[in-house]
């Protein structure tokens, strides 16, 4: 495996500068192009799996907080609060409560449930400088975020639902989780009262069959979760995937919804992310691809290599044609040397005379394969393809 830090800054995907402060780095144009193909991935999967997307804002007032619980059980990890104009801001330390408000802003009939609600959204976590590196551990989060809304009949059906998107997801990704976790409470009084029984079972039986581990002590503060534990270079492992229950949010935000009985009654929570947050998703990704990315996620599939300066105008045809395809020409410097500087590259076309006299285009995997020479239309077809996720 490769540390991400080091290649990022190769790859040019990321930089971070000392005014900005630890712990808050920026994309560059290549790391933005991986996080956005990530991101409409996600997006895609879900919507393809009956969620509904939505956005809000990062601050909220301190007493949303309160009402949650997160100021009494987890406000080490947040940022002190912002007195403006006599009201206390803060940065939020999780998507939960805004999407909480989201269910509430209306009337709920058991009819609409289970409603999904899922955003990509950033969050903050107050971090030791001490402990943060690259973009495994940042201060400012985007997570791949979403909260079921059901009855207590339709959680297990849906957290199983979200454990087979992140299987999917991860067979998409060619990335393999190091271990699965059910994280249960442990001793100490940061968690929550209520029926942990019941949730833990529920995780229990959506685990069937997989191999995991039970580990006390890391549990939400609100509920138990199922962990999708990854492993960086250095063996480190860390939670990049999780499904939760929670009973708590839903009574403390007084959530409910009319039944087939004509009377009220309190949803669960299922709380669920895919890929985590998208800085330490990327960082997986860097690690265990060492730069050369699923095609899907490549931030340049194909690179068109011109042998002389006569190919470039046909190079620049078929650069025209390539539509949303990442291409780009690359003619400067020996042929052997760009062929080496574009080893990430899913796909390298070498053009010389006779793929211009022939109107025709050879393409080079990045394994050394080569496919025989087709007309450029039947080359850019079968490219389109082979970058779909
Ligand atoms: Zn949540």
């Amino acid at each position: 495996m490769h540390d991400h830090r080091k290649l990022g800054r190769e790859l040019g995907l990321f930089g971070t500068d000392p005014l900005i402060g630890a712990g808050l780095p920026y994309w560059l144009p290549d790391g933005a192009i991986v996080r956005h193909s990530l991101e409409e991935y996600v997006r895609g999967l879900e919507r393809r799996s009956g969620y509904r997307h939505v956005h809000s804002p990062v601050l909220a007032k301190r007493e949303l907080y309160e009402i949650s619980g997160h100021w009494a059980h987890y406000r080490d990890d947040m940022y002190p609060p912002m007195d403006v104009g006599g009201e206390q801001l803060v940065l939020r330390p999780s998507l939960c409560p805004h999407h909480a408000l989201i269910y509430r802003s209306r009337g709920r009939s058991h009819r609409e449930l289970p409603l999904r609600i899922a955003e990509l959204g950033g969050m903050y976590r107050s971090e030791l400088s001490g402990v943060l590196g690259g973009l495994s551990r940042v201060r400012a989060i985007q997570l791949n975020d979403a909260h079921i809304f059901c009855t207590l009949d339709q959680v297990e059906a849906e957290a199983s639902a979200a454990l087979a998107m992140i299987r999917q997801a991860y067979d998409a990704l060619d990335i393999r989780p190091a271990r699965y976790r059910l994280s249960l409470p442990g001793a100490g009084g940061k968690y929550v009262a209520g029926d942990w029984d019941r949730s833990v079972e529920i995780l229990r039986s959506v685990l069937d069959g997989l191999p995991y581990d039970a580990v006390e002590g890391e549990a939400a503060f609100y509920g138990p979760k199922i962990d999708v534990q990854i492993a960086d270079s250095a063996g480190r492992e860390s939670t990049l995937s999780t499904v939760q229950v929670d009973f708590h949010q839903p009574e403390q935000f007084g959530l409910e919804y009319v039944g087939a009985d004509a009377a009220k009654h309190r949803p669960v929570m299922v709380h669920r992310s895919i890929i985590g947050s998208v800085e330490r998703a990327v960082a997986q990704l860097v690690e265990v691809h060492g730069g050369a990315f699923p095609a899907w996620l490549a931030p340049v599939q194909l690179r068109l290599l011109p042998v002389s300066a006569a190919e470039v105008p046909y190079a620049r045809e078929v650069l025209d044609r390539c539509g949303n395809l990442r291409a780009e020409i690359a003619a400067e410097g020996s042929l052997g040397a760009r062929i080496r500087d574009g080893r990430w590259a899913p796909f390298q076309a070498v053009i010389g005379s006779r793929e211009v006299a022939a109107g025709q285009l050879s393409l080079r995997l990045r394994d050394g394969r080569r496919l025989d020479l087709q007309p450029v239309a039947d080359a850019l077809a079968w490219l389109n393809r082979a970058v779909e996720p």
